[in-house]
């Protein structure tokens, strides 16, 4: 089944939010299969956000995302990538609709609580850089049998 790569940034764990927005992904029917706390260094930051390099938030941003330990995890489910997209809602937060993970947690255009891969190729990429292999865990969750049709379990 697909995986997509989350990170619970250094705001959702400084306000305490980290259990409720984790509840909102497995009450949803996704399945956690990696999990791990990690301060986001300079080089990493640099790869991860690559794209913004030339941003004059930049800078500012790659310090707030240094300031406290984040959360990095995986998360697994049909159509993850877009589903966890669709549940973490636009980029800034006082944008974001209402019933969204950063409408109704975040007001700000940096810190919006969590990042969500954005695309399938990104989130094998994004997955890769910060687990290993044998660190993303393949188990039998009782539940989904009720979450899934018979025939979508295959996928
Ligand atoms: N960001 C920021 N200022 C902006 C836009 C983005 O500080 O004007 C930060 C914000 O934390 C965002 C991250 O940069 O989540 C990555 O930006 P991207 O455009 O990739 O948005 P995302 O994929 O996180 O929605
Ligand atoms: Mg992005």
């Amino acid at each position: 089944m697909e995986q997509t790569l989350i990170i619970f940034k250094p705001d959702s764990l400084n306000r305490g939010l980290v259990g409720e927005i984790l509840h909102r992904f497995e009450r949803k029917g996704l399945k956690l299969v990696a999990m791990k706390m990690i301060y986001l260094d300079d080089d990493i930051l640099g790869s991860h956000y690559f794209h913004l390099k030339d941003k004059a938030f930049f800078p500012v941003l790659k310090r707030f995302m240094s300031s406290a330990p984040s959360l990095v995890a995986v998360l697994e489910g049909v159509n993850a990538v877009e589903v966890v997209r669709f549940l973490v809602g636009s980029t800034k937060g006082y944008e974001a609709d209402a019933g969204t993970i950063r409408g109704d947690y975040s007001i700000s255009s940096q810190c919006n609580v969590v990042h969500a891969s954005d695309s399938k190729v990104n989130a094998n990429i994004e997955i890769y850089r910060f687990f290993k292999e044998d660190e993303i865990f393949s188990y039998d969750k009782i539940d989904l049998d009720f979450i899934y049709s018979e025939d979508e379990i295959e996928k």
